[in-house]
């Protein structure tokens, strides 16, 4: 990615921050899904196995697609309505998660 990213949280982030409309966790709260959770620790273990360091995980293996879609698209909003990356102000985060975080349930 060429964009500067210390602006904004990264899309995992985002994707937390709303309701999974898959599984109803809150946001915040980790996906249910058990068989993702299964097919993780199952890789890992024929890692352990074979002798092979375990792999840091992608948290955004462990949610549903349909709150990745929702997260994602927030964060192309925010980076729509920020001021272009020359014109920010240093260190300065431009997103709106907040403002999610103090609306629960507003989606
Ligand atoms: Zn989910």
């Amino acid at each position: 990615m060429s964009h500067d990213t210390s602006a904004f949280p990264p899309v995992h982030e985002y994707a937390l921050a709303h309701r999974c409309t898959k599984c109803g966790a809150e946001p915040g709260q980790p996906c249910d899904a058990p068989r993702k959770q299964a097919d993780i620790d199952q890789r890992q273990q024929v890692r352990e196995m074979t002798g092979r360091e375990p792999v840091e995980t992608d948290p955004l293996h462990l949610l549903h697609v349909q709150r990745v879609d929702a997260g994602s698209r927030h964060y192309d909003r925010d980076v729509q309505a920020a001021p272009w990356p020359e014109d920010r102000e240093p260190g300065r985060r431009y997103d709106t998660l907040g403002d999610l975080r103090r609306m629960p349930g507003d989606d």
